[in-house]
């Protein structure tokens, strides 16, 4: 069985609409292999005060208990490891005193985004349902492996509220580009995303491994990105090169230092404000390019102040940095932006960004 059939087009279809609306969960599935390493994605969502554990069985009941409270009808046991978890049958027998069906997958369940094959999916389930592994992140489903949070730092109800992840893919319509947007299927199939993220870093790109689309011409977009385009800055103001990887509200982009870049001193150091512009940047980076199906333009923005800005070391031409950007936090076009900037691993700086958009329809 692939993770398509489990959620397929039939199941739960008919109360999808009701479930997009309400931001709300018709099932949940609760993942137990093994702990995987989710690179940058959970920089910003680990705040320390949990460590890289196994959710109790009492943190289990309490998500399992939010998700009841989230309209959830069925919640799926699944992984390689799940027989071995020695307390599978209390939970089934707690969620079916929630009233909720249950179902076991076990290691006859594979993921289609790694399977090879190339049938068109018709899969939706993102519209109605999520995934959450044994230590606790939120994932979008087996193959779009990038944590919305935790349910130890946060509730599952504000997980899936803030995810600007699940928002654009509950969208597929008007948000996912290229030629499976225009597919007659849409409407019941928006390609394996987890194919389209393997293939091209963009969790929105078209699903190119289905046959559907081996004789449609098309141009696909795919990470690392140049920012040109995507950013309203313009050289020799855009001092960030590509934009790198997309995660939960956040990105990475690379910035090379260069002689003739702003902000240089006469040493060939980088000023410390160029931290900030390069943070800066970066979000809007991950804006321009959340927003260049729909207009093709990046929301226009403004920098409006930082704070917590720390130095911890100093970049100079020939420097290749990363810059890791979160949206921390958001009221109305307003948002607190949280960033790192570092080298070879190591961090340069850190600090936070208040930044104010124009705000459109998707935010
Ligand atoms: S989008 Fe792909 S990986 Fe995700 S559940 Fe559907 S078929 Fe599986
Ligand atoms: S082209 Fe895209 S939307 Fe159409 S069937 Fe294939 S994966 Fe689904």
């Amino acid at each position: 069985m692939h993770c398509s059939d489990t959620f397929g087009s039939g199941k739960a279809y008919d109360s999808m609409n009701e479930s997009v609306q309400k931001t709300a969960l018709l099932a949940l599935e609760i993942n137990f292999d093994s702990s995987r390493d989710f690179g940058f994605s959970t920089i910003f969502i680990n705040d320390g005060s949990f460590s890289d554990t196994r959710l109790t069985e009492e943190e289990l009941h309490d998500v399992i208990t939010q998700s009841k409270a989230l309209g959830v009808r069925e919640i799926i046991f699944s992984g390689k490891e799940v027989l071995s978890y020695i307390s599978l049958k209390e939970l089934i027998s707690f969620a079916r005193n929630l009233d909720l069906e249950t179902a076991l997958l076990k290691d006859d369940y594979l993921c289609l985004a790694t399977s090879g094959k190339n049938d068109p999916p018709f899969c939706v389930r993102h519209r109605f349902s999520c995934i959450i592994t044994s230590y606790g992140y939120v994932l979008p489903c087996p193959g779009l492996e990038i944590p919305l949070g935790n349910v130890r730092s946060q509730k599952l109800a504000d997980i899936i509220k803030d995810s600007e992840i699940l928002s654009d893919l509950k969208d597929p319509i008007n948000k996912i580009k290229g030629p499976c947007r225009y597919c007659e299927n849409i409407g019941i199939c928006c390609g394996c995303r987890g194919r389209a993220y393997l293939v091209t870093g963009d969790y929105l790109a078209s699903d190119l491994m289905c046959i559907k689309n081996k004789s449609v011409e098309h141009d696909t977009v795919s990470l690392p990105l140049p920012v040109d385009g995507i950013i309203p800055q313009k050289p020799p103001m855009c001092i960030i090169d590509t934009l790198d990887t997309l995660a939960e509200r956040s990105a990475s982009c690379s910035a090379l230092i260069k002689k003739d870049m702003p902000f240089i001193e006469d040493d060939g150091s980088v000023d410390n404000v160029a931290y900030l512009e390069m943070i800066a940047q970066s979000i809007a980076a991950l804006n321009g390019f959340r927003n260049m199906n729909e207009s093709g333009a990046s929301p226009e923005g403004y920098l409006l102040g930082a704070k917590n800005l720390v130095i911890l070391g100093r970049a100079t031409e020939g420097d290749r940095l990363s810059i890791m950007v979160f949206k921390y936090a958001r009221y109305g076009g307003f948002g607190i932006v949280k960033g790192i900037v570092s080298k070879n691993n190591q961090v340069l700086a850190r600090g936070e960004i208040k930044v104010w958009h124009k705000i459109d329809e998707s935010d």
